[in-house]
């Protein structure tokens, strides 16, 4: 019965391949950027309503989001899978995003094949701008994953690394308001803004020494005058400021607010702040549905690496996974070699024979584990009583 049921899902990704190969490689030669992916989310809306997705399209007013579900004839979970399609500037798919798109989507296709006979619903959602202001946290905000039960998403990567944390982040701007004045004749009218932001610097590295090694505050400043005979009125810094959970993240963005304020207080300047890209929360890893797609992976002959990766960046998954049981598993693409994402290299490495095999590899053990989940509630309800304990 099991043996028939992972024949089943072999075929049928047996059968999907060529047009999953073709998405992939669609958007290989149209990278477009965050927010301006039209041709690539609609070249997964109409390959999802050829199999039998219903799609909203844009979806929550996002231009180049979508949601498509299918929704089995019988009565059972709701599995969501989250794909992207967003490129990079100068290199275009440097993150592999074509591939990761095909497949995701390809599994929520694959196992929307099953869930008439299984039971339960399939959701795929096109997730936009995940290199910039990702819209998994609109989506996590939302009400998208209120009638999901797990949610998953995977990265290619240079090895097959099991699920593990990312950092939390906040993106923050300082504006700093002084006054102009000619800055030899008559300095002492004015209010150097360009001071207040340089303080600000000095006083985040002063900072620096005393935060927990694994938080991240880094900067630049985007505006600072325009003449050197001018007193600056105006500077503006974009800062990240990123740590291993919340209350940490709350508390160390406080202390950066106030260095800030400090340095405006000295050069007798005026400071406002706000966010310029989305915040993202960390990842916290489901270890319960981890466990589970890891050990569908060994099945397959592929030892996930379980000193789990943890992420030294931020990912919008990492909102996601603190609405619903979820996991960001990565597969390798690089046949063995060491490769970085975010590169040229990595980017064409998404067209390889070895790299389509470990596609089909991943959506068979993302089949194999939401399969699981529907025909055994027990295991469902683990997942659940782990999302529960981790969150409240
Ligand atoms: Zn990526
Ligand atoms: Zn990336």
């Amino acid at each position: 019965m099991t043996q028939d049921r992972d024949k089943k899902i072999k075929t049928l990704i047996k059968e999907l391949r060529p047009e999953l190969q073709a998405l992939s490689e669609y958007i290989y030669e149209h990278p477009e950027l965050g927010h301006e992916e039209v041709k690539s989310s609609k070249a997964h809306v109409e390959l999802l309503e050829k199999h039998g997705f219903q799609v909203e399209y844009p979806y929550l007013g996002i231009e180049t989001a979508f949601k498509a579900v299918y929704k089995g004839e019988k009565e059972g979970p709701s599995i969501a899978y989250l794909s992207e399609y967003d490129a990079l500037p100068g290199i275009g798919h440097g993150c592999g995003h074509n591939l990761l798109g095909a497949t995701d989507t390809g599994a929520g296709i694959v196992l929307s094949k099953r869930v008439d006979e299984i039971g339960g619903t399939v959701v795929v959602l096109g997730t936009p701008a995940e290199e910039t202001n990702g819209d998994k946290v609109t989506m996590a905000a939302a009400d998208t994953f209120d009638a999901v039960d797990v949610a998953f998403c995977t990265h290619p990567s240079d090895g097959y690394y099991a699920s593990g944390t990312s950092m939390a982040m906040e993106a923050i701007e300082f504006r700093f308001y002084g006054k102009t004045a000619h800055a030899a004749a008559a300095p002492f009218e004015g209010k150097n803004a360009l001071d207040a932001c340089i303080n600000f610097f000095n006083n985040v590295s002063s900072l620096r020494q005393q935060i927990h090694p694994t938080a991240r505050v880094h900067g630049v400043i985007k505006e600072g005058g325009e003449a050197a005979n001018v007193i600056p009125d105006y500077a503006r810094a974009e800062f990240y400021v990123r740590a291993m959970d919340m209350p940490y993240l709350n508390k160390l963005k406080e202390k950066v607010i106030r260095c800030a304020e400090a340095g405006a207080l000295a050069a007798d300047c005026k400071m406002e702040w706000g966010h310029y890209e989305a915040s993202y929360k960390n990842m916290i890893t489901n270890e319960t549905l981890s466990s589970l797609y890891n050990e569908k992976m060994q099945e397959l002959g592929i030892d996930m690496i379980t000193e789990e990766r943890d992420s030294m960046g931020s990912m919008d998954m990492g909102n996601v996974s603190q609405v619903v049981p979820a996991i960001n598993p990565y597969f390798e693409i690089t046949n063995g070699k060491a490769v970085s994402a975010h590169t040229t290299e990595f980017r064409d490495c998404t067209l390889t024979e070895e790299a389509y095999q470990a596609m089909e590899k991943t959506i068979e053990a993302l089949t194999l584990t939401a399969t699981e989940l529907i025909m055994d509630p027990k295991k469902l309800e683990k997942v659940k009583e782990e999302f529960d304990q981790t969150l409240k």
